[in-house]
């Protein structure tokens, strides 16, 4: 499996790619707002995207998901935020974007385990930012939306956030054993040990 990345949109948005090398198959995870982009991704790296995966509803992540969809992906995200494609929670008519409503084909839960393409994802639920935010964990990375950050965290003010549930879903994440390499949902990719580190949001020893 290999992982590529792009930032997609004017809200600079991570998409990854992850890619299985022998069938040529790709999860986006996050596909962001700008559809030529992932296209162009798609054809550059000469792979088929059939599975999308959600972070979280929000327009700025979620907002390729239904063209993808109609292209022939499957798209999946929790069950909690899954209902927020389908209203203004997704926050697209606050921004002022126009968002392609969509319902999805799967939805996961905490703990999870899908196997989509021969890669294997663990769900973990992370809530906070919004009440049905998930990091993926794939072998020794974590996908972790717009819950962790490079030495920050995800906006608790937006609705169905809540600043301490975040907190909670932080710790949880610096519990798991080892170090792992963290990509966001925007900014920087870090790791797991450097935000147990320098963290200020999350205290943590
Ligand atoms: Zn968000």
């Amino acid at each position: 499996m290999k992982i590529y990345h792009l930032s997609t949109g004017p809200l600079r948005v991570n998409s990854y790619f992850l890619v299985n090398e022998n069938t040529n198959e790709a999860i986006v995870i996050d596909s962001g707002e700008n559809y030529k982009k992932i296209k162009q991704t798609e054809s550059d790296l000469n792979v088929k995207i059939v599975a999308v995966l959600l972070t979280h509803a929000h327009f700025d992540h979620a907002g390729n998901a239904k063209k993808l969809q109609d292209d022939g992906a499957a798209v999946y995200i929790s069950k909690i935020d899954a209902k927020k494609l389908l209203n203004e929670q997704n926050l697209a008519s606050d921004f002022g974007r126009t968002f392609d409503y969509l319902t999805a084909d799967h939805t996961f839960s905490d703990g999870d385990i899908l196997n989509i393409c021969d890669i294997e994802i663990k769900v973990i639920m992370t809530p906070g930012h919004t009440d049905g935010s998930a990091t993926f964990c794939v072998g020794n990375a974590l996908f972790t939306g717009d819950t962790l950050f490079l030495e920050s965290v995800g906006r608790t003010d937006f609705i169905t956030g809540d600043k301490q549930v975040l907190v909670e879903s932080v710790k949880k994440l610096f519990a798991l054993d080892g170090d792992y390499s963290v990509y966001p949902g925007h900014e920087e990719f870090t790791t797991l040990e450097h935000e147990r580190k320098y963290n200020t949001f999350v205290d943590y020893d």
